[in-house]
């Protein structure tokens, strides 16, 4: 049988749009994972939405019948987090804008958190997306950031789908950070490099690896980015009308998650 799926070692999967759609799973999603483990293939959930933890996703899938270990979770505030150990920083000082998520990613590595107007004294700022977003933390973080605290950001979608719409993403927080202190951040999330390659050293090194995601700008132009197999899917936010019209040309392009398991024609 010639399947999509078995022409790959190692998935990296986007979450939202491809594995399900708010609440609700895509057609045959834990099919298609049981599918997957059938045939051995490794997968990692790779997200830019910082505002759950690993294991709040993992809960949420299992909801789904989809079961997963947290370890098996990338989101963009782990990704920050695991960067900032990466270049051997965790033990400075670091202000978190975001979500508890976001901070107990940074914690889990053995950041050291400032909380309050102690975190102008900052050496590290990460700032992620969240619902609670105020002029104090903004007024904190340029200050940080005007004194010398690097700015990380974890991603720069500019927003998210609701049911009432689309709320204002990490983007936008950024952008108010940016334009106070005149400093362009190190993004990690998708679709610039760094998410990518900490992914990737999350799997075993030389297998062949693909993305699975559900927007151009974002999992596919990344995952080129990356040297990586793209593969889109159709039952997010993007059309086969807007993937003809646009500049960023998927590997492949498939209706739904499910059809990596149906044979090709
Ligand atoms: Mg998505």
């Amino acid at each position: 049988m010639n399947r999509l799926l078995d022409r790959f070692d190692h998935f990296l999967i986007d979450l939202d749009g491809v594995v399900y759609l708010g609440d609700q799973p895509t057609p045959c999603a834990a099919e298609t994972f049981t599918a997957l483990n059938d045939a051995g293939k490794r997968r990692l959930f790779i997200t830019n939405d910082p505002r759950r933890t690993a294991d709040g996703y993992a809960t949420k899938l299992a909801r789904l019948g989809i079961p997963a270990d947290p370890a098996e979770f990338l989101t963009s505030g782990r990704a920050a987090a695991l960067y900032v150990q990466r270049e051997g920083k965790t033990g400075r000082p670091i202000f978190v804008v975001g979500s508890d998520g976001l901070r107990s990613e940074i914690e889990a590595v053995g950041g050291s958190v400032l909380r309050g107007s102690d975190g102008m004294t900052a050496e590290i700022v990460v700032v992620g997306g969240h619902e609670h977003f105020s002029y104090q933390e903004l007024k904190i973080a340029t200050l940080a950031i005007q004194r010398g605290a690097a700015f990380i950001a974890t991603n720069r979608d500019a927003n998210f789908p609701m049911p009432d719409g689309l709320w204002p993403g990490t983007g936008p927080i950024v952008a108010a950070i940016e334009v106070a202190t005149g400093i362009t951040p190190v993004v990690v999330g998708k679709p610039e490099k760094l998410i990518f390659e900490i992914a990737l050293d999350l799997f075993p090194p030389g297998g062949r690896c693909a993305i699975v995601g559900d927007r151009l700008d974002s999992d596919i132009l990344g995952g080129q980015r990356a040297g990586l197999a793209t593969i889109l899917v159709l039952s997010g936010c993007t059309t086969a009308a807007m993937v003809e019209r646009g500049p960023i040309q998927p590997d492949y392009v498939i209706e739904n998650f499910s059809r990596l398991t149906t044979p090709l024609s």
